[in-house]
């Protein structure tokens, strides 16, 4: 079974029990425009109560929002109670979902008029706010007063710039004015959804368009951290194919990486990345050793991110690295200290470390008699000083 089909089917329980049930959001949206879907979406007069009652299998993912998953078979279907814009405390979390019978209503609390439009199991559209009519003209225009909207909810600025780089739209004159007059208010907005909202937007296929409006709203400047990247302001974003390499750039121009690796929401694994990024950037480090240390996939973001600060266009090479471990070397500090017969000391390791690069980078056979070789010319070197 397809989305559209258990979609549907949730559709015709709801019907059937009595209940109002559309498609809405970015389902409805994408479909119109003959995009692919990934999820569904619908919006119901059913209390999740009822929702809860009417199918086998729920989960309550969201019911602060009015939310409850059905599962049918292995899809997810998100299934939301008509309701009203909630006011939000500190704008993090709503204060109360307060329910409607009305779709009209449930439509307006809605964030842009392209994400406003119903669609019934039969495909009929209910579309009282005309975003069919935004659709057409690739426009990304605020339901109600813009002002008003950025103020209850600022993380809209984002999602706004999100649909920018997703579908290529423009932001309309009065919904992009009201954007640049709200965006201080990002600032209180949990760090968890910001970040949410950037990952999508670099993921998006007009993620340049995206960044153009970005720096015209001035917006690095109010994103914690992210002030730095102001210098990149006229560049090609086109090499930026995944969120770390904007996280790391951010991290690469800002004034305080440990503060900022600190202050963001980041996994182990992100912050760590990031890190060895800005690291490699600044100590220049060679792709190929960068490979060796980091494996290919951090490689290609390093080179990325080369691509990107040199404005150049050099597609990644794969590297056929000697050895992958420093345990395939054909030499051992065993070995070192039986050929050398000195004190042992961190002198050995040092020189495994130094073994282990050349041989990395091709400046040195992996071979037992040309190491052994290079140990005892190394060590007369040293004594001849
Ligand atoms: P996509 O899934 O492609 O990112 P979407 O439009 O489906 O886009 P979701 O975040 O899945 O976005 O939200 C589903 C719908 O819920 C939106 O289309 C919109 O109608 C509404 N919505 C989501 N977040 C907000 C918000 N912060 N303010 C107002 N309405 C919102
Ligand atoms: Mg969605």
């Amino acid at each position: 079974m397809d989305l559209l089909a258990a979609g549907t089917s949730v559709l015709e329980t709801l019907n059937g029990a009595g209940y109002e049930a559309y498609f809405v959001g970015g389902m409805v949206r994408d479909r119109l425009i003959g995009r692919p879907i990934y999820d569904v979406d619908i919006t119901t007069s059913a209390t999740p109560d009822t929702v809860m009652s009417l199918f086998d299998k729920t989960i309550a993912t969201g019911l602060q929002h009015g939310t409850v998953t059905v599962m049918i078979g292995k899809i997810p279907v998100e299934v939301t109670t008509f309701r009203v814009e909630s006011h939000y405390i500190d704008y993090r979390r709503p204060k109360e979902v307060r329910f409607t019978r009305s779709l009209d209503e449930d439509l307006r609390r809605r964030d842009f008029t392209i994400n406003a439009i119903a669609m019934d199991r039969e495909g009929q559209l209910l579309d009282p706010i005309g975003g069919r009519e935004d659709l057409e003209k690739s426009l990304i225009v605020c339901v109600g007063k813009p002002t008003e909207r950025f103020q209850e909810d600022p993380l809209r600025i984002l999602r706004g710039i999100r649909f920018v780089s997703k579908l290529g739209f423009s932001l309309e004159a009065e919904t992009l004015a009201a954007m640049i007059e709200t965006k201080e208010l990002l600032q209180q907005i949990s760090m968890e959804r910001v970040k949410k909202e950037l990952e999508g937007m670099v993921k998006g296929d007009f993620f340049q368009k995206a960044m153009n409006d970005a720096y015209e709203m001035d917006l690095m400047s109010v994103i914690p951290f992210f002030n730095g990247l102001n210098k990149y302001r006229q560049r090609c974003y086109e090499a930026i194919t995944h969120p770390i390499i904007l996280f790391a750039l951010a991290g690469l121009t800002c004034d305080n990486l440990a503060e900022y690796l600190a202050a963001w929401p980041f996994s182990r694994v992100e912050r760590k990345c990031i890190e060895v990024l800005c690291h490699a950037l600044n100590q220049e480090v060679d792709p190929t050793y960068f490979t060796y240390l980091y494996g290919e996939e951090w490689a290609r973001f390093y080179h990325q991110m080369k691509l990107f600060i040199h404005q150049e266009n050099v597609p990644y090479q794969v590297v056929d690295l000697p050895i992958s471990d420093r345990r395939e070397l054909l030499i051992s500090g065993k070995v070192i200290a039986e050929v050398i017969q000195r004190p042992k000391g961190p002198w050995i390791q040092e020189l495994l470390r130094k073994i282990e690069y050349l041989v990395v980078m091709n400046q040195l056979k992996n071979e037992k008699e040309t190491l052994i070789q290079y140990i005892k010319n190394e060590m007369e070197e040293a004594d001849d000083e």
